[in-house]
């Protein structure tokens, strides 16, 4: 039999650059662990942090009550109540914000939770017309690209390159470039973002909040890596939320990306939209990741271990990566994003004479994997250069690992540079 994919079919294995990345990414952690995995976006192993993840699965583990609830039952549609409640009285005593358990859904991993967001706001209408996403600063997240199920889901707008000392740089939103219109269905960013590690400034969110508010769209926020956990920002940011406001959490930066939890914090009418959307597909979400962080979010004690754990973790293995950068590239015209947070390096080769999926294919050859940066451009049309000039790298595995994979990088893009 020959199989006969539909357009979705034909859709979701046309060999997006999320799927390319996560097959590397399952060979590397899985099959061959000989490779230096500088790729995809697993979390770093934090002994403190284990060792609390551990504490907590003994602790449902031991009590017959919670051992049933973990494997016996199914979650109820919209997540576990007390989990929900845990989570509103935390944002509430650290932000301020108005939430209750209302306002928060439980999804199975943030990725599925924007499969449902995107399609539900976006796509093709019932008035017949098309809706889109538009991603106010690219680059983005490689894992939105192909969420959405109908063609030209994303626009997206250009960034400035604001360049600093030190061979650093920093992408601003372009205001007088972001073009919105009546097709648009949300505005979405990632901050901290992924892959650039770049942390929009609070001007920036409140200007966007500003536009989603006078065109009546969303504005969806992407904290997979910010406040209130894991909190990996390097730099003072104001965590934003009001009532139209998507922001979308998730466990697997702390440490937990195998449980599968993710955290959409909107108002009532959206969270009702996205539970009833999540059960179709779902029918409900793991009860795994809520029962180990239970103990965790009862009190601040999740808060503290980002702030005392997490963050400086990522902050020190980020400053290491950079020194080291800087110390096996003299030779190279290279410029990094400055890091202010999520867990990985953007490097830019500005002039490289080979496209960045060229090097990637290089350094795969020598046992390095990283992630070329021409994925991260959802929405962005035209064949801009800068997209085959830049690389991510993460320096979330071990520091030798890090350190290997580095000093290969700067051989094969020596070599690009001196092949001309
Ligand atoms: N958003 C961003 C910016 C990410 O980097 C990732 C994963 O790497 C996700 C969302 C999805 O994470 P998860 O589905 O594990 O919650």
């Amino acid at each position: 039999m020959r199989l006969k994919l539909s357009k979705f079919g034909e859709k979701l294995t046309a060999g997006a650059g999320i799927v390319e990345l996560m097959a590397d990414l399952g060979s590397a952690l899985n099959e061959n662990p000989d490779l230096i995995f500088m790729g995809g976006g697993n979390p770093a192993r934090i002994p403190e942090m284990e060792a609390v993840f551990r504490q907590g699965l003994e602790d449902v583990l031991k009590d017959p009550a919670k051992r049933y609830a973990m494997t016996g039952v199914y979650q109820s549609p919209q997540g576990d109540l007390a989990f929900r409640q845990q989570i509103a009285a935390l944002l509430k005593a650290h932000f301020g914000w108005s939430v209750s358990a209302d306002n928060i859904a439980i999804s199975n991993g943030s990725q599925s939770a924007f499969f449902i967001l995107y399609n539900l706001l976006a796509g093709n209408m019932v008035d017949g017309t098309n809706r889109s996403i538009h991603l106010p600063l690219t680059p983005e997240y490689i894992g939105y690209g192909d969420l959405g199920l109908s063609d030209n889901f994303f626009t997206a707008t250009k960034p400035e390159i604001k360049l600093l000392e030190d061979s650093l740089f920093k992408y601003r939103i372009d205001f007088s470039q972001l073009q919105i219109s009546g097709r648009t269905a949300a505005l979405c960013v990632s901050r901290p973002t992924n892959p650039t590690g770049n942390v929009l400034t609070d001007d920036e969110i409140e200007q966007l909040d500003k536009i989603a508010r006078a065109a009546d769209i969303p504005l969806i926020i992407d904290g997979a890596y910010g406040l209130p956990f894991p909190n990996i920002s390097f730099v003072e940011a104001k965590p934003h939320w009001n009532d139209n406001t998507i922001l979308v959490l998730s466990l697997s930066k702390l440490g937990l990306p195998g449980v599968r939890t993710g955290i959409v914090v909107a108002n009532e009418q959206l969270i009702q939209a996205f539970s009833q959307a999540n059960t179709v597909i779902n029918l409900a979400s793991g009860n795994l990741g809520p029962a180990i962080a239970e103990s965790l979010f009862k009190d601040s004690t999740i808060i503290n271990l980002c702030q005392q754990q997490v963050k400086p973790f990522y902050y020190q293995r980020a400053q290491r990566t950079l020194a080291l950068i800087q110390s096996h590239m003299q030779e190279i015209p290279y410029c990094i994003h400055r890091p202010e947070g999520a867990i990985f390096l953007w490097l830019w080769f500005e002039g490289l004479p080979i496209k960045a999926v060229d090097l990637y294919q290089r350094l795969k050859k020598r046992g390095v994997l990283m992630v070329p940066g021409e994925h991260f451009f959802p929405g962005i049309e035209d064949n801009w250069h800068h997209r085959h000039e830049c690389i991510r790298i993460s320096y979330a595995q071990d520091f030798p690992v890090v350190e290997a994979g580095i000093k290969i990088l700067a051989e094969e893009v020596y070599r690009a540079y001196a092949e001309g």
